[in-house]
């Protein structure tokens, strides 16, 4: 029951505040285009940097992005990963980390239907920086694998082309 309250109150919360993730969202389209040279190798794309702010705070979280994909059937353009990145995370985005980590994933394997898909965020929030428990090296890292990113040994290639 408290649960439920809560996430009932943070919803309503969100309604009341502009710019919206959702809204922001909507002013990104995607066009995908036939993989018609079947690449069935790893896109990794990093760091996307970004600044948001912290759902819970309205505090400012500074962070990077890591992207990779590989292929099925469609491919896209890797300025159109950055920006439709950009804009679940941008200045005026009030986000929650481990909830963009998951809607990011969720759109990328929704439209683009990869064999598999990595996302990893890795930030700073001022909340836990600046004030609170001041911990001023802390980065909070938030990770969502889908597919074949399940297989360790293709991680480690993508850790490696990250240079994480
Ligand atoms: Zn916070």
């Amino acid at each position: 029951m408290v649960e439920l309250k809560i996430i009932k109150d943070r919803k309503k919360f969100q309604k009341e505040r502009v710019p919206q993730i959702g809204e922001e969202f909507k002013l990104t389209k995607i066009t995908v285009e036939e993989n018609t040279f079947n690449y069935q190798g790893v896109v990794a794309l990093a760091p996307i940097e970004f600044s948001a702010k912290c759902e819970h705070h309205l505090v400012s979280i500074h962070g990077n992005v890591y992207f990779a994909y590989v292929p099925g059937r469609y491919i896209v353009g890797l300025s159109q990963i950055v920006r439709i990145v950009e804009s679940f995370l941008n200045v005026t985005a009030e986000i929650i980390q481990e909830e963009v980590t998951k809607k990011i994933a969720d759109y990328f394997e929704k439209k683009l239907q990869p064999q598999g898909l990595w996302i990893v965020i890795k930030a700073k929030h001022e909340c836990m920086t600046a004030r609170g428990v001041r911990q001023r090296n802390c980065l909070t890292t938030t990770s969502e694998i889908r597919g074949v990113f399940w297989q360790q040994d293709l991680r480690q290639e993508v850790m490696g082309l990250w240079k994480l």
